[in-house]
């Protein structure tokens, strides 16, 4: 029998308890059974014998009349003593009407042993514990003649009581013993199908046989359980047939819906491929002619420009790296949505880079007037381990939404450390503004993308609301957070802190041959963040500095501090004040010859109006371009305390470093005027170049003929960069020449598939001449290990300059002139030439497609042409083919067709101007 154990209870089986039950109930019946028959013999048995001794005392008593009468005591003896047939009588005693006691026989108790005094009037028993009493008037002719008292023992009356009891209780034990014994049989009988419908239901509960059924059990309540039972296991066979047919449909569903997803997921990849291969074709197509724009102009700033050849120089680099920050920042967006964005871990000073993001604003804020301010303590000029490009990016973006929503006033960049670990330290980089300021409201939102705070901004300050998207996510990979404090109209303040790791070095330490300690300087400045700023830079070296707010109170103090002997020995003027500028100021100086040992340094933008000669003659030694390097501010400091007077060149005029490599490059590039930046690039690093221009020409020259290195333009016609890399390693030349990848789809994965075709680098484009020497020197060694100078900023989002319209001819002619080693315009006339040969047959093609409605073919020849009539200078033939590059990818001939005129008078108007070009500039 099953039996559960619960830690509280014991629980028995069914059977156990009714046996239990049964037991205890028969017991209890058999027991009072016992009981009342024991009793009813005590009684039955006790009344039997007072009516039997009843009778025997009358007999005595009639006996003993006569010997009373004639008190015969003798004879009276003699009755009594025929009480010793009868054992159970203990004694008796005859009493005469006195009460005196006549005659006794046997052990009769006195009357002080607890009898009463005998009773003549009538018959009396008396039962005690142990004696009946028995109580016989003695009657003679109707007279009471006296009493006989006799006592009985009550031994054989328990004896004969005990026997009967013994018997009945033996009758009961034995009908207990038979009833169990029935009991159980009917029991089993009872519980056997109960058991079996238990044993059925377990083993439905382990082996899930639905089908299974209880047996009827003729007994009506177990059977109704058993048909209840049967019933359920129908249901749940029932339900389990519904829940497979079920499932199978839902199998089939899931199916379908796995399908339905699996195409979903194909189509959003499709979708998200889409959107990568129209990125990097974006890219590309940008990026293809700002390789031109931006080769060119860094080859035009490398030579020697005076200081406007410069500035305008510097503005065509700004405006193309601009585009390029766009362009840049719709990729970061896409590529940190994407998950692909990975930061760098270098080590980079943070001051350096603090101030030359802050310098690539000099321009638009000197355009508005406002103050650029660093505010760059010494223990934040550190190196540090991290992404410099990427944190170059986020305060480039800062300070460009800073310059753009300021009207008047000032931005700061702070850093400052918030705490210096064992490795690492906390820092807080800030950038402030007095302009616009935000609502408390729009805080939080100007940091979703594409979020701006009404439209009318947009339209007047432009911007596609990315920017704050990308720092916050930018900052947020980095480990910080990025909010911003502001009010309304009172400017804005965004704040960003990062832990970065410490870097190995420390930061070049600033020398100068001059002591500086003590130099008694001035400072005049009409910014108050700058005075200040300036004060605790210059004390920070050990100068003595006072500061004035204007030329007025600058004069007043030369002329107190002179005339009380200590006068100053430097002035730091600003050029930029109200009322008198640093220009009148320094002439005013110079006009006073007790001031005659005073240098003076200016401040001033490189934008500056006033001119070499002009600060010359106002005694000007050096200037200080803002905003403020520190480095160049000590330097310039230092040159001119050192003695003769400077002059008035600009402390950052760079000079080209002789670069020598050595060796024969195979120029692999279809468009004609990347081949001419190719080619004066490679040639001002010494190299010769030998073009190809595709794939297939590039395998056959790498067969044929020797070249040191091969730069392989990934997109080209018959046979592109990729295939050619491929064929090239396939030959069978001994010497592996080093292949260097150029494209301008910098998406990730494509460096792979360069790699993977068999290149061993990759440059991006458009790529800078440093970069190009970087690359070359890498694969190639260099003959003089000097390299040019490349402190260009990356792209970042650069400062918005003057879109000067340049007009084809001039503008376009100067950059060639100087890239030309000669100095001439033979450079120009080439490729202008080159341009002349090549762009009839490329129109032609342009004509052809759109007649045949070859929407592909058509966007291919407009973009080859496009990009080369742009880095000629044809800007609205530019504007009209790249139009149609979109309707050819786009399939809308009509529409492409529709152009057509306006194409052909563009064209024709852009070959005529240019070849009166080429006739004029020609020999
Ligand atoms: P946008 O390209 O439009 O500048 P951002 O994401 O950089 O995109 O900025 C989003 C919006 O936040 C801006 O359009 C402007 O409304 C607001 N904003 C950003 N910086 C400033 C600032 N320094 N002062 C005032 N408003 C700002």
């Amino acid at each position: 029998m099953m039996s559960v154990q619960s830690p509280n209870d014991t629980y028995i089986s069914l059977g156990e308890k009714l046996r239990r039950v049964n037991l205890q109930a028969l017991g209890l019946a058999v027991g009072l059974l016992a009981l009342v028959i024991t009793l009813a013999s005590l009684v039955i048995s006790a009344l039997a014998l007072e009516s039997n001794t009843r009778v025997m005392t009358r007999v005595l008593a009639d006996n003993a009349a006569a010997s009373l009468m004639f008190l015969d005591k003798e004879a009276a003896a003699r009755v009594l003593a025929t009480l010793e047939h009868l054992p159970d009588v203990r004694g008796a005693a005859i009493f005469d009407t006195q009460l005196a006691e006549f005659v006794r026989y046997g052990r009769f108790l006195a009357e002080g042993e607890g009898r009463q005094k005998p009773s003549l009037s009538s018959e009396h028993a008396q039962f005690r514990l142990d004696t009946l009493h028995m109580t016989q008037p003695i009657v003679e002719n109707g007279n009471v003649i006296g009493v006989l008292d006799l006592d009985l023992d009550l031994q054989p009356l328990y004896t004969q009581v005990f026997a009967h009891t013994s018997i009945v209780a033996a009758a009961a034990l034995l009908a207990l013993w038979l009833a169990t014994g029935m009991l159980r049989r009917l029991n089993g009988v009872v519980l056997r199908p109960l058991t079996t419908l238990s044993a059925l239901m377990e083993r439905v509960a382990h082996t899930e046989d639905y089908g299974a059924r209880a047996e009827p059990s003729r007994i009506i309540e177990l059977d109704s359980l058993a048909i209840g039972f049967n019933r359920m296991l129908g249901q749940i066979a029932e339900r389990d047939a519904r829940l497979a047919a079920h499932r199978d449909h839902l199998e089939d569903e899931v199916a379908t819906r796995t399908e339905e997803l699996l195409r979903a997921k194909e189509a959003a990849e499709a979708a998200s491929q889409a959107k990568s291969d129209f990125l990097a074709t974006m890219s590309h197509e940008i990026r293809t002619p700002m390789n031109g724009v931006l080769g060119m102009t860094e080859l035009l700033l490398d030579s020697n420009l005076n200081h406007e050849q410069r500035h305008f120089a510097e503005a065509v680099e700004n405006s193309g790296r601009h585009l390029l920050g766009i362009i840049n920042d719709i990729l970061d967006f896409s590529k940190i949505e994407s998950g692909q964005l990975e930061l760098e871990s270098v080590e980079f000073e943070l001051g350096e880079l603090l101030e030359g993001t802050l310098a690539m604003f000099a321009q638009p804020a000197e355009k508005k007037g406002l103050e650029l301010v660093a505010d760059l303590p010494p223990e934040a000029r550190r190196c540090v381990l991290g992404d410099p490009f990427r944190l170059r990016q986020i305060v480039g973006n800062l300070i460009n939404n800073a310059v753009k929503f300021t009207e008047r006033g000032e931005i700061v960049v702070r850093a400052r450390l918030l705490g210096e670990g064992a490795e690492d330290c906390r820092l807080r980089i800030s950038v402030e503004d007095t302009g616009i300021g935000i609502p408390p409201h729009a805080q939080q939102k100007i940091f979703d993308q594409f979020s701006q705070l009404d439209g009318s901004t947009t339209r007047q300050f432009g911007g596609t609301g990315l920017g704050l998207a990308i720092c916050r996510r930018l900052v947020g990979l980095m480990g910080g957070e990025i909010g911003v404090d502001s009010q309304p109209g009172k400017g804005a303040r965004f704040h960003f802190d990062l832990r970065l790791p410490s870097g190995h070095s420390t930061p070049e330490a600033l020398r100068c041959d001059v002591a500086l300690d003590h130099v008694r300087t001035l400072v005049v400045d009409d910014n108050a963040t700058n005075r200040e700023i300036l004060l605790r830079q210059l004390q920070g070296w050990g100068m003595h500095v006072e500061c004035a707010a204007d030329g007025a109170g600058a004069l007043g103090l030369l002329a107190r501090t002179t005339a009380a002997g200590e006068g100053f020995d430097l002035a730091v003027l600003d050029m930029h004040m109200p009322h008198m500028d640093g220009l009148q100021l320094a002439s005013s100086i110079r006009a006073n010859p007790a001031l005659a040992g005073v240098r003076l340094v200016v401040l001033t933008s490189s934008y500056s109006s006033a001119s070499v000669r002009e600060r010359e003659r106002a005694g000007i030694l050096r200037c200080v371009h803002k905003p403020i390097r520190q480095a160049e501010l000590h330097e310039v400091i230092c040159s001119a305390l050192r003695g003769p007077r400077d002059t008035g060149g600009d402390a950052r005029t760079p000079t080209a470093a002789p670069i020598a490599l050595a060796g024969r490059v195979l120029l692999a590039e279809d468009n004609p005027v990347n081949q001419q930046v190719g080619e004066a690039m490679l040639a001002k690093l010494g190299l010769a170049v030998q073009f190809a221009a595709n794939g297939e020409e590039a395998v056959r020259l790498a067969q044929a003929e020797a070249f040191d290195l091969i730069l392989m333009d990934c997109h080209m016609p018959v046979m592109d960069g990729y295939e050619a890399s491929a064929a090239i390693r396939a030959g069978v030349r001994a010497h592996r020449v080093p292949i260097i990848a150029l494209t301008a789809n910098v998406m990730e994965g494509n460096r792979e598939r360069c790699l993977a075709a068999g290149m061993d680098d990759f440059l991006g484009k458009p790529y800078s001449l440093g970069q190009l020497h970087a690359v070359l020197r890498r694969w190639m060694g260099a003959v003089a290990d000097t390299a040019p100078a490349d402190d260009k900023p990356p792209a970042a989002a650069a400062a918005q300059a003057a879109d000067e319209e340049a007009a084809i001819a001039r503008g376009f002619l100067e950059q060639f002139r100087e890239l030309d080693p000669t100095g001439g315009l033979a450079l120009a006339e080439r490729i202008v030439g080159v341009y002349l040969d090549s762009c009839g047959k490329t129109f032609a093609q342009i004509e052809e497609a759109a007649a045949a409605g070859d929407g592909e073919g058509l966007r291919r020849a407009a973009h080859s042409l496009k990009s080369s009539s742009g880095n000629v200078g044809a800007k609205p033939l530019y504007a009209l083919l790249r139009e149609l590059e979109g309707l050819g990818r786009d399939g809308d001939i009509e529409a492409a067709r529709a152009r057509l005129d306006d194409l052909r008078r563009a064209f024709a108007r852009a070959c005529a101007e240019l070849r009166a070009l080429r006739a004029e500039i020609g020999p």
